[in-house]
């Protein structure tokens, strides 16, 4: 047996075997999948996360909704 032989933990082991155990995930209240990130509105309520919420471009939305408002300072 060599000087530094060591046995290693059998979590590691297991983990060079199986890969790595899955941990907790939290849920989005909204669309129910794990997520790592949420967002939340200026009064501080969640109100989508990475999997529920989409970008649109701003210009075409007010082009199609008509909210154009032309902004003087
Ligand atoms: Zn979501």
């Amino acid at each position: 047996m060599a000087l530094f032989d060591i046995m290693d933990d059998p979590r590691i082991r297991e983990t060079e075997m199986f890969g790595m155990p899955e941990g907790p995930e939290v849920l989005c209240p909204i669309c129910g999948k794990a997520t790592d990130t949420f967002y939340r509105g200026r009064d501080g309520d969640i109100f989508a996360c990475n999997n529920c919420l989409t970008s649109v471009d701003a210009f075409d939305y007010a082009d199609r909704h008509g909210w154009f408002e032309l902004a003087y300072e």
